[in-house]
């Protein structure tokens, strides 16, 4: 487990792969999981991908 780098909520890693991106649980912040052993993620590049609606 870390935690969010933004809002300091406790992310777990379930059965996230490295270099998965996924939105905080708490503060929606996209993270993105650069490290397994130990867990660790860090706020995922703003890229001018299309996901928001
Ligand atoms: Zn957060």
């Amino acid at each position: 487990m870390t935690q969010c780098p933004e809002c300091e909520a406790k992310v777990e890693r379930h059965d996230k792969v490295l270099g998965e991106v996924f939105p905080c649980p708490d503060c929606g912040t996209e993270l993105e999981v650069f490290g397994t052993t130990p867990f660790a993620v860090q706020p995922a590049p703003k890229e001018a991908e299309d996901w928001g609606e």
